[in-house]
């Protein structure tokens, strides 16, 4: 599996060379590629990225927006996600199920609901090709199953928005917002998953990345027995 950060950055102002594009993920197998995410940055690019295929998190501008104009290819969303992207002039609309793996160009994914938005329901992607499995989840408060969403992961893929202040939220009695990675990190360190890679980065880790974020990230993946590396646009990385 080949997996290639094309952006990095949360739905923030602030913006570095490492972290200039809202967050998106190209997964390829075998030389067939699906991309993870479409936020506003890529309304003008998305010729250049030239997709096949664009599979959708949920609906909030910053993982959607950039098919306000349409797509050259089919997209796969949530129904939850389909209402609120009702207007978008997308031809070949292809709805995920979730909990129901599907493939799509030779990768399997499955959906898993978790809590991030009230008006914008989110899914993390369990994303499986030959082997190897991995976890993308660029916005959570936390995965509603989680024991099943990351079994034998070698890797998870989560929300940079915070290093250790909760951005939580509460309405009524539901939770949205962005859990820090400090938590994530705990998270793989119980589910058995032996690294994380932090992406959709908020403004500590975009402003803080040359003062010692970083230093401070890997201390607290160091404590929990974890491997830990910030994402940045463009980095690739193949899993065998
Ligand atoms: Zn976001
Ligand atoms: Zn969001």
């Amino acid at each position: 599996m080949k997996l290639t950060f094309l952006g990095t950055c949360g739905n923030i102002e602030p913006r570095s060379e490492s972290h200039a594009r809202h967050s998106s993920l190209l997964v390829g197998y075998r030389g067939r590629e699906v991309m993870i995410d479409c936020g506003e940055d890529w309304l003008d690019t998305l010729s250049e990225v030239k997709p096949r295929a664009i599979v959708i998190t949920h609906a909030h501008p910053d993982h959607a927006f950039g098919l306000k104009n349409g797509a050259p290819c089919p997209v796969w969303a949530t129904a939850e996600s389909w209402q609120s992207l009702d207007g978008f002039p997308l031809e070949e609309k292809r709805l995920v199920h979730p909990r129901r793996p599907t493939e799509i160009r030779g990768i399997t994914f499955e959906a898993f609901p978790v809590q991030h938005s009230i008006r914008a329901p989110a899914v993390g992607y369990r994303i499986s090709a030959g082997a190897v499995s991995v976890f993308y989840a660029p916005d959570l408060v936390y995965i509603q199953e989680r024991a099943a969403a990351l079994a034998r992961c070698r890797l998870y893929i989560g929300d940079g928005a915070t290093v250790r202040q909760s951005m939580v939220r509460k309405e009524g009695d539901q939770l949205f917002g962005h859990t820090p990675v400090m938590t994530q990190l705990t998270w793989c360190a119980k589910e058995k998953v032996p690294k994380m890679i932090v992406t959709h980065c908020g403004s500590e880790i975009v402003n803080g990345e040359e003062y010692g974020v970083r230093d401070e990230i890997r201390a607290l993946a160091r404590e929990r027995g974890v491997e830990v590396e910030i994402a940045r646009d463009g980095m690739g990385m193949v899993l065998r």
